[in-house]
């Protein structure tokens, strides 16, 4: 299945109840799956309010012609259509990777409360790695952060994808060579 073909309205985690973080985590790695079969970066998103999942995401800036499209950001989208409201007060996100300034961005913008995110990005991560963004002074709402859930699980996809994509690069490269 496409990433940008998900129909968010009938996804079947949706309404799905949630029992702890990992819980949550886990499903936010069924949408990293999601995108990585569609063949973009594997993150995955999932938004969750009263215990309950209101909105999904799977990272679709290639197939959806849209560099908007990091996984938070579909996620925010949905469950703001879902709620009938731009506000997301009182929900957590959970994302496998740490968000980039974009996602970062997007999430204090719709109020989200509390972020939770599996691995580090060491190169755009900004909730810790690159900057430490939720903690400016200039933002005026304070958005709670939890890194490390299920971390080896969200950072093993992303390994298992970039390693795919070289060993297809290399044979593409090698195919040109040979003229195959
Ligand atoms: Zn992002």
């Amino acid at each position: 299945m496409m990433a940008d073909q998900i129909n968010t309205a009938t996804h079947p985690l949706i309404g799905r109840i949630i029992s702890s973080d990992d819980d949550a985590m886990r499903c936010a790695l069924v949408l990293a799956r999601v995108a990585f079969d569609a063949g973009e970066v594997p993150v995955g998103a999932v938004i969750v309010a009263d215990n309950k999942i209101i909105g999904v995401g799977a990272n679709a800036p290639i197939t959806s012609l849209d560099p908007t499209c990091h996984a938070e950001v579909v996620a925010i989208r949905d469950a703001a259509k879902r709620l009938g409201n731009y506000r997301l007060n009182d929900t957590t996100l959970y994302v496998t990777v740490e968000p980039c300034s974009m996602c970062a961005g997007a999430i204090v913008h719709s109020r989200v409360g509390r972020l939770v995110y599996g691995t580090t990005e060491p190169k755009a991560g900004v909730a810790l790695s690159a900057e430490q963004f939720f903690e400016k002074p200039f933002l005026n709402r304070i958005v709670l952060v939890d890194g490390g859930i299920l971390a080896d699980e969200c950072s093993s996809i992303m390994t298992e994808f970039f390693a795919l994509r070289r060993a297809g690069k290399k044979r593409l490269k090698e195919q040109l060579k040979t003229g195959d």
